[in-house]
Order: structure tokens, then sequence, then C-alpha cells
């Protein structure tokens, strides 16, 4: 408890200083094995082939899992062809839905030991663990349960059918989360999975499988490999997957649309963005302060729809700025199982490279760089809150997907030239526009090339809603009702 001070003897006393006490979640509700093979058939595949998982807050290693083998992908994708050819191809959708309810209510049911291990593994605040990616996660397969008998009449006169097995690949951003996007609508619609996790945060997929027995799910329906992206390229090429669904850099997108091409397998890419939030001079300018600061500093800036550049209308630039820096101290940076962390580590020493290799070249090129006082643990993967003023569109912060909290700043004078910055980029996954005038924002929206967009707030999910985007940020949508059609076919 902080030191009284009477500041005068008329006046009440007050702490010194308001310092937030450590609110430390308990981990032992997590209970790790030392070593996990692969999950094939509804049983542990020993694997042949191992690494060491850590934590990115303190370099702890966690457990020991498998890198997966084509030899493992193949005896996966076996696992998943006989499980959809022994019924669940066929199961009426109401008995599939009945699966999906049994893992909503799981995922509800456990989330607590989920979003602990999510943020041990992956470094994210355990906040947003607990109040986002397992809500969220519990929230897609009740969704998709909804839609497992419904299918005809979601595409009514087009006869829906399974593809058969399809291969998911995810990133380590949201590993829960992404899995629960992916595996939910392949189930509903009656395909089987092999999935593959983010070599960095391969634990809470693989507490999944646990979830899964518990759900009595029939064996081999969800299958999981772990391992990089050899294991990945395995699944890719695999020529018993009928679909390949990834979410990841443009980079790799790119490359397996390479490697697919005239294979006949469907294909969805999720890949990278470089949002721009708008905020005109309008706009109720605390309200933005919070919407940008959620957009770019929540998940620690790893979020592909990340509103990293920040274009402000000149009028508003310097009230809105200051504010901004005035929030940015107050962020807590931190442990990331501490219940009062609003920045949390760094996925990866990889990651954490290559942001910092990105913020010497805005330093390079002429942006001023803003960071508020704040101490990082010695241990561990650790950036500070950053905001550069002062950048060109050409510099490379302002084109390249930083995917850390780093956030660049541009100014604009007429709602044309927002459009014309905005869209500005190899990229159109998601935007964010701040104006009082409905009018604007529908103006904006008609103009803006990005799959979402968000008016007065920023990183809003909801499973009923498709999320995907345009040019290099990828095709297909994954949620609502058009995240259903990657995984079926039609007789038409
Ligand atoms: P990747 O695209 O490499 O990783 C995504 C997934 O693909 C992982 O499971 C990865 O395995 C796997 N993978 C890697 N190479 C192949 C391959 N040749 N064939 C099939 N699967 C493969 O992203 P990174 O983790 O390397 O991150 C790099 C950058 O990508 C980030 O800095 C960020 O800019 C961006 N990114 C964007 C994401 C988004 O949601 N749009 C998500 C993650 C990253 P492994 O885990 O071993 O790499």
């Amino acid at each position: 408890m902080a030191e009284l001070e009477r500041t005068s003897a008329s006046q009440p006393a007050a702490p010194a200083e308001w310092a937030y006490a450590s609110a430390p979640e308990a981990r032992d509700i997590v209970r790790l094995a030392d070593r996990y093979g692969h999950f094939v058939g509804g049983d542990w595949l020993e694997p042949t082939e191992t690494y060491a998982t850590i934590a990115p807050r303190d370099e702890e290693v966690l457990a020991t899992v498998g890198q997966g083998t084509p030899a493992d992908v193949d005896r996966a994708v076996a696992a998943a062809r006989a499980a959809y050819a022994d019924g669940w191809s066929s199961l009426p959708g109401s008995e599939r839905a009945k699966y999906l309810y049994r893992i909503a209510r799981l995922l509800q049911e456990r989330s607590r030991e989920l979003a602990v291990l999510e943020s041990l593994n992956g470094g994210k605040p355990i906040k947003e663990s607990r109040d986002v990616d397992l809500p969220l996660a519990a929230a897609h397969f009740f969704y998709y349960a909804g839609w497992a008998d419904k299918l005809e009449y979601a595409f009514p006169n087009r006869r829906p059918r399974p593809l058969g097995v399809a291969g998911q690949i995810i990133p380590w951003n949201f590993p829960l989360l992404m899995l629960a996007w992916k595996v939910a609508p392949a189930l509903a619609c009656g395909n089987t999975v092999v999935l593959k996790p983010a070599e960095t945060t391969p634990l809470t997929a693989l507490l999944f499988c646990d979830l899964l027995r518990q759900a009595e799910l029939p064996p081999g329906v969800v299958n999981i490999v772990t391992g990089d992206g050899r294991t990945g390229a395995a699944l890719v090429e695999h020529p018993g997957v009928d679909k390949i669904a990834f979410t990841g850099s443009t980079a790799v997108g790119k490359e397996i649309q390479r490697r697919l091409a005239g294979s006949g397998k469907r294909l969805t890419l999720e890949l990278g963005g470089k949002a721009a939030n708008i905020v005109f001079d309008d706009a109720a300018l605390d309200q933005a302060v919070e919407g940008i600061v959620n957009g770019i500093y929540f998940n620690q800036g790893h979020v592909c729809c990340a509103g990293s550049r920040l274009l402000v209308q000149e009028s508003v630039y310097e009230p809105l700025v200051a504010k901004l820096e005035r929030r940015l101290a107050t962020l807590r940076v931190g442990d990331p199982l501490d219940k009062n962390t609003d920045v949390g580590a760094i996925n990866s020493a990889a990651q954490l490279a290559k942001i910092r290799e990105l913020v010497a070249s805005g330093l390079e090129e002429g942006a001023e760089i803003y960071q508020p006082p704040c101490e990082l643990p010695e241990k561990g993967y650790w950036f500070p809150p950053t905001v550069f003023t002062s950048v060109a569109q050409s510099y490379r912060i302002a084109q390249e997907e930083i995917f850390g909290p780093v956030l660049s700043v541009l100014t604009f004078r007429t709602p044309d030239e927002a459009v014309a910055k905005a869209n500005n980029t190899p990229y159109g996954l998601s935007a964010g526009v701040w104006t009082e005038k409905g009018s604007r924002i529908l103006w904006m929206a008609q103009r803006l090339r990005a799959g979402v967009i968000w008016a007065n707030t920023y990183n809003r999910f909801d499973p009923s809603s498709p999320f995907g985007g345009y040019k290099e940020s990828g095709f297909g949508r994954e949620g609502g009702l058009h995240g259903l059609e990657p995984y079926l076919e039609f007789e038409e």
C-alpha cells in the first residue's frame, strides 16, 4: 500500500503514488505433461522428432512437443479420411451439432485453465485471453453448432455436401481462437480435420484434444499434428487433403497458393494487414484514443487486422497525439498472467527481432519516436508501446506489417485524401473510421478497400460476422454464413 501524504491541513489524505499491486492469476490450474505427441485418430502418437515450447514472458521451458514429419501428417490424414468415410460425413446435421454444442460448453467450463495456458504459452495478457479469446472461441462453436442441421436452409436448392478432409494451418497470435474459427465450421459442414498449430503456441491446441475426448467426438474427426513450417508444408502437399485453410503471413500464403495451383484442392487464405484507423476532426477524441489503443496495443499488436496506421485529420492532429501519448503512459506492460497487465510479452525471439528491425528502419528513414517510460522485465521478450510521428507513406513502417505494439501516425486534409492514403498498401483486411456523421461513415465504407470496416469502434468480433481480406490480405471468408461455404461443395 502506498504511503499516505497530506498535501495541506484542509485536504484529505491521498496516496503519494497510485502504483498497482501485482494481481497474478494462479497458474496451478494448468497441469502440463512433460512431453506431448500428435493427436491422431483419437490417440496420442509418439513423435519421432521433438522440440521445446517455452513461455515468452521468461523463456521457461513448458513442455516438449512433437515436430511432425511427413509420415505423421500421412497418418493424421489417413485417420481423418477414415473418420470421414466411417460415418462423420453422413451423420445427420442435428447429431454433428450435439458434438459442437458439447465442445462449446466444455470450452466454457474449462475456460480459466485454457486462458491461463494461452497466456503462458503465447504471452498475451490474461485479461485478453480470459475476456476475448475464450468467450469468442466458445461462441464460434455455439454459432456453427446452430448451422449444422440447417445447411439446406443456408443454401436453398444448392444441395450442400462436405468436401472431405480439411488441412488447417494456424498462427500464434490467437492460437485457440484461430483453431475455433477453423474447426467449428469444418465440422458443422461434415468434414474432418487435420490441424497444425503454430510452432511457438501448440499447447492450447493439445489441451483442446482433451476436451474432444471429454466430448466423445468420434476418433479421427479432429487430428492435431504439431511442428514448424515443414509440418505445414507436408500438410499442404498431402494428396489426401481436399482443402487447405491457412491463416498467417502473406509470404507463406503466396507460397501455398503456388504449390496448390493445378492440384484441384480448395484454398482459403487469411493473411496480413496494414489497417488504417482514420480519425476525422468531428470525432469524439477521447473515445477515438481508446479505439486507437485497442486497435494497435491489444495483444501486443500481434493482430492481422491491427489498426497500425493512424490517419488523423490535420486540424485535430496535435490534441489527438497529445491525448494518445498521455494514454500510452498509463498502459501497464508486464507479466501476461497479471490481471492488471495491458501489454504482455512478444510471442517469440524471432518476432521481437522483426519488430526491432522495422522500428530501426523507421528511425533511419526519419520518423520521430515516442515510447512512454516503462520498465521492461529482464528475462523474456518485451517491446514497449511505441508511436511514430512524421511518417511518410513510403516508409517501411507505413507499408509493412510490423505485427508488434508500434503505431505509425500520418495526416490527411480531406476525406478523398484519407481514402487514397488508407488504400495505399498491398493489403486490404480492415479499417476504422471515427466521425460523428453517419453519412460520412457510409461514404468511407464504400470507398475503403478492406474486408472489415469498424465505425467508432475497433477490433470487435462476432461469430456471425464474416471476416477476410482483399488484395494481399487473402481470399475467402471466415465467420457467419459466408464461413460455411469454403467447407462445402454444391450440386447445382
Ligand atoms: P507464418 O505465415 O510463417 O506462420 C503461419 C503458420 O504457417 C504457422 O503455423 C507456420 O508454422 C506455418 N507455416 C510456415 N511455413 C509454412 C509453409 N511453407 N507451408 C505451410 N505452412 C507453413 O508466420 P510467422 O509465424 O513466421 O510470422 C511472420 C509474420 O507473419 C509476422 O511477423 C506477421 O507479420 C505475419 N503473421 C500474420 C498473421 C495473420 O494473422 N495475418 C499471423 C501470424 C503472422 P510455424 O509456426 O512453424 O512458423
